[in-house]
């Protein structure tokens, strides 16, 4: 007799907060298929990227999602509250990481400032396959149907297929209903950075950055060309960062 197989375990995390409603479609979408666990940030944490926090100390409150997920908030980033989780709060080790769904675009260049994609990359960096969420509208109460469905079948994916190790895949849903799912690679852009300049009550200077996307490519087939279509987007992405073709170029060159 074999037994019974226990019911997945799903670290749920996001960077815009426990509080968000992000956080509770994707812990309700999760929760479908095993026992969700969510340890997320106590406040907004958008765009501090792979931040981690060495020099304070780490505190994470009991919290309870909706009444119906239990969860920790933790006074630190999303990078900190899967390490955390990983190491001293879960009871037993998790068998997939999901971070979401974002309030807004992860797509392009956003990969790189987003705390929601390092919480997926950090689950990653600790060996569990691992997913990033992202709605492409920013709006807090966005439909997030067409969300929770690509989540919904990315996660049914991942836990039946597994994901190469070091690979994390992200994924981005226009709101309002599915149209489709399609793979992408990470579209070149950037922000060209404007700051709007202003003066405090005490005569200083301060700066607001309004940065402007800028996108540096037309071609086919990237995860920003796939969402102008209508469609989700899912692209695979790694945190091991060496431009390979290049140290292959390179390494015979003395220096
Ligand atoms: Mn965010």
């Amino acid at each position: 007799m074999t037994a019974k197989k226990s019911r997945p375990l799903i670290l749920v995390s996001n960077d815009d907060g426990i509080f968000s409603n992000g956080i509770k479609a994707l812990a309700e979408t999760a929760a479908e298929f095993g026992d969700i666990e969510v340890v997320a940030p106590d406040r907004q944490q958008s765009a501090v990227g792979h931040a981690i926090t060495v020099t304070t100390p780490l505190r994470a409150r009991p919290f309870q999602l909706d009444n119906r997920f239990s969860g920790r908030a933790v006074n630190g980033t999303p990078a900190d509250c899967i390490k955390l989780a990983h190491d001293k709060l879960l009871d037993r080790k998790p068998d997939l990481v999901v971070s979401g769904i974002n309030h807004g675009s992860n797509a392009g260049i956003n990969i790189i400032y987003s705390g929601t994609v390092s919480a997926a990359t950090e689950g990653t960096v600790l060996g569990y396959p691992s997913i990033a969420f992202s709605c492409t509208d920013y709006d807090e109460d966005a439909d997030m149907t067409g969300c929770r469905e690509a989540a919904r079948r990315v996660i049914r994916y991942v836990l039946d297929n597994g994901l190469k190790r070091g690979v994390t895949l992200n994924v981005n849903a226009p709101s309002g209903p599915l149209k489709g799912l399609r793979w992408a690679r990470q579209a070149e852009s950037r922000y060209v950075e404007e700051f709007e300049g202003r003066v405090d009550p005490h005569n200083r200077d301060y700066y607001w950055m309004t940065g402007k996307f800028e996108l540096l490519e037309q071609n086919g087939g990237s995860d920003i060309d796939i969402l102008e279509k209508g469609f989700a987007s899912i692209t695979p992405i790694q945190y091991d960062l060496t431009a390979k073709d290049v140290l292959r170029s390179l390494e015979n060159t003395e220096l």
